[in-house]
């Protein structure tokens, strides 16, 4: 059984601004206050782990251990199959400092072709690590499948959403509402699998 979450009051531990708006967006229903690890001026730790689930809990730890409070991480990316699941754990690395993801879409694109594979096969995943200050944390991953396309398309979203096209569908992530990106996305996805273990 998972633990169940009562408290008030939530950390977001992340300094991507996307991604709070995002889960903040995903919260929103179940009435929790939730403040960022950047509003609480918390230091970002350093991603050593080589899984998602080791980098979520690695933030969700270093912030409920710094906060005091439950804090709720994501770790998340893209793996594109011709690539061999690169850029994966390393895909806001691939973007640099500067968060040039046009420059990241540009050199997965550029290896895609460089590969010699025809699969344009790839998929988002997140994993979302909810801790608590005693150590306990709870973690669920998310994905969704889908293929990438050359040049990225629209501009709503972030990161490598203008080139990738969930499965079934015709518009980028990019191209989409926030609503029905929520409705089928990875970190959705996820957080569905929280909400029904912790909050419910
Ligand atoms: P993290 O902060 O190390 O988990 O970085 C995750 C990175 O994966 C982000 O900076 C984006 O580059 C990429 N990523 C994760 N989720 C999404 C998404 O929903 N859309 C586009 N890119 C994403």
């Amino acid at each position: 059984m998972a633990r169940r979450f009562t408290e008030a009051k939530l950390v977001i531990a992340s300094h991507n601004r996307d991604k709070v708006r995002e889960i903040d967006e995903l919260l929103a229903p179940y009435g929790v206050a939730a403040v960022s690890a950047g509003d609480l001026g918390l230091p970002s730790p350093e991603e050593t782990g080589t899984t998602f689930l080791a980098n979520a809990e690695l933030k969700a730890h270093a912030a409920a251990q710094a906060s005091r409070l439950p804090a709720l991480a994501d770790d998340s990316g893209l793996c594109v199959t011709a690539l061999g699941g690169a850029p994966g754990i390393y895909s806001a690395r691939w973007a640099d400092e500067a968060k040039n993801f046009a420059m990241a879409m540009d050199r997965v694109w550029r290896e895609v072709r460089a590969s010699g594979s025809t699969d344009r096969g790839a998929a988002f995943i997140s994993v979302l690590s909810l801790a608590w200050p005693d150590g306990h944390a709870e973690s669920f991953e998310g994905r969704v499948d889908g293929h990438l396309v050359w040049p990225p398309r629209g501009d709503r979203g972030f990161g490598y959403d203008p080139m990738f096209v969930p499965i079934d569908g015709t518009l980028t992530f990019g191209e989409m509402e926030s609503a029905a990106k929520h409705a089928i996305s990875h970190r959705a996805n996820a957080f569905r699998k929280l909400i029904d273990a912790c909050f419910r």
